[in-house]
């Protein structure tokens, strides 16, 4: 029987849940609190110039693939994709950088000239990384953190000392020099907690980033957004934009609807890809699973500054993705994590998506894209953006060898009060719960309501975790769970 259904929030794991749910029959609707679509990964158009507000780094694309097979599609029935060659660079002083190109031979030859006897040990650990991610990505992420017994496989028992020890150490042990150890351990920050504190098991990250490469859509990753807006749309899917959610009203312990300025809207099931804790506030305190005790103590992924920077003329010594690691990686992981502050010396990516796709910029000139992260639920305010963003622009000058300050033409920043505001983010974070040992799978919050009937989330604080592949994941898992429940 066809039910009808709100979705709050219009972010990657919201899109995807929405198409499953569509096709499974039923009348969905997406509600919105912002005047455009994607959440988090949303687009802005200023004089010329085209920001990605959020990711950039298009990586698992078999994910996005095996999105679209289920509805009888190809990612390329929506956008194009390039693979980009370097991946990225990392900067390590004037002059002094090292790039990632697009496959593991010369990715070995680039490590065997830093470290010698490197090449071989690269090979296998990405093989491991491999065998990882076969486990992982093709299988585990797509369980829905119901029970613990959903881990145990043949294969991870095999596995179950890669649950106790972690990336860093690992790394370490087969690598000595300090950049390569640095390129190694960057993959995991994806999943927004320190290499010391990511299980060994998640090198599958390091397989995603030096195996299956780095991907660009051809006119940014809003393309995504676009693509899974249109099949959305072809499934029957209402988008609804400017409907921000007051209230989630319960009745008898079961979900009767949700207000939108003052306005009631009925619905049999309700699924939430706006932030867990947040959505939990649109309950009554009684309706609510977790406390607030329970989201205090939970390691968040960070927060960030962000700029979004139009220049007057192209930029030089720089490609797409540059991360920029010439100061203490581990200080500035203490920074964020373990006792949070603004970081004396930030590390921070940049990206220049005008380099692969000229309609991101007009002619001759330069879209630049900024990022430090920050503790989650730090002070800001508009001095301490601008400090930071001298201090990087100053190295960002000096490391690639050029003027760039005066040919400023745009600039807007990004920051954790953004982030509350925008997004109705829990401290601000950027990428959601961070995905530690104890916040992994059945630990994380539940894509199932344990007081409220008919009440489901989504997203990236809920499994398999931060990131747009997990966030489609994701929504496929909470659309799998309402389809089990109306046929049960
Ligand atoms: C700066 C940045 C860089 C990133 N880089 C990468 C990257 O390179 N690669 C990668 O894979 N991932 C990256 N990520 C992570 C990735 O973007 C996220 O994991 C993913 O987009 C999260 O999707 P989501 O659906 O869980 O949540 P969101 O995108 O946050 O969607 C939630 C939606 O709910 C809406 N909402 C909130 N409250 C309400 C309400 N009351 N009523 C109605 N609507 C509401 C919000 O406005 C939002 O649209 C990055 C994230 C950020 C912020």
């Amino acid at each position: 029987m066809t039910k009808t259904i709100a979705i709050i929030g219009s972010g990657f794991s919201s899109l995807a849940a929405s198409c499953y749910l569509s096709q499974q029959g039923n009348k969905v609707t997406i509600f919105e609190k912002n005047p455009t679509i994607g959440g988090r990964a949303r687009q802005f158009t200023k004089d010329g110039f085209t920001f990605d507000m959020g990711p950039s780094w298009y990586w698992m694309p078999d994910v996005f693939e095996r999105f679209f097979q289920d509805f009888d599609k190809k990612s390329s029935d929506y956008y194009e994709l390039v693979k980009l060659n370097p991946a990225y660079r990392v900067y390590f002083g004037i002059n002094d950088f090292i790039s990632i190109y697009d496959n593991l031979e010369e990715i070995k030859s680039t490590f065997e000239e830093i470290e010698k006897g490197s090449a071989k040990k690269l090979e296998d650990f990405i093989n491991q990384a491999k065998s990882n991610y076969d486990i992982a990505i093709k299988d585990l992420v797509y369980r829905p953190g119901i029970s613990p017994l959903e881990l145990i496989t043949k294969e991870t028992a095999l596995k179950l000392n890669q649950f106790l020890g972690n990336v860093s150490a690992d790394i370490r042990r087969k690598f000595k020099n300090e950049k390569l150890i640095q390129i190694l351990e960057f993959p995991v920050l994806f999943l927004g907690a320190k290499p010391t504190k990511t299980p060994s098991f998640y090198n599958f990250m390091n397989y995603a980033d030096f195996g299956l490469g780095t991907w660009h859509p051809k006119t940014g990753m809003f393309d995504v957004i676009r693509g899974l807006e249109k099949l959305a749309l072809e499934l029957g899917v209402t988008i609804k934009t400017n409907s921000p959610i007051e209230k989630i009203i319960v009745e008898d312990k079961t979900a009767k609807g949700i207000i939108i300025n003052g306005e009631i809207i009925n619905a049999d099931i309700i699924l939430s890809g706006a932030d867990y804790q947040h959505t939990e506030t649109l309950l009554e305190k009684e309706h609510r699973v977790y406390s607030d005790k329970y989201w205090q103590s939970r390691v968040f992924a960070p927060s960030s500054l962000l700029f979004f920077v139009g220049f007057n003329k192209k930029i030089e010594n720089i490609s797409h993705h540059a991360l920029f690691f010439d100061t203490d990686f581990n200080q500035h992981a203490v920074d964020i994590y373990d006792k949070p502050k603004w970081p004396v010396s930030p590390l921070f990516y940049a990206n220049f998506p005008s380099k692969t796709d000229l309609t991101a910029a007009p002619e001759g000139m330069e879209t630049g894209f900024f990022l430090i992260p920050l503790a989650p639920g730090i002070e800001d305010n508009e001095e301490l953006r601008e400090e930071y963003f001298e201090k990087i622009i100053t190295r960002f000058e000096q490391l690639t060898q050029q003027k760039i300050k005066n040919n400023i033409v745009f600039k807007k920043s990004f920051c954790k009060n953004d982030f509350v505001t925008d997004y109705n983010a829990y401290k601000g974070n950027a990428y959601g719960m961070a995905n530690t040992l104890l916040q992994t799978a059945f630990l994380r919050p539940k894509l199932k309501s344990k007081k409220v009937r008919n009440l489901y989330f989504t997203g990236q604080l809920t499994v398999p975790g931060p990131g747009v592949p997990p966030a489609l994941i994701s929504g496929k898992l909470a659309a799998e769970l309402i389809q089990k429940s109306l046929r049960s």
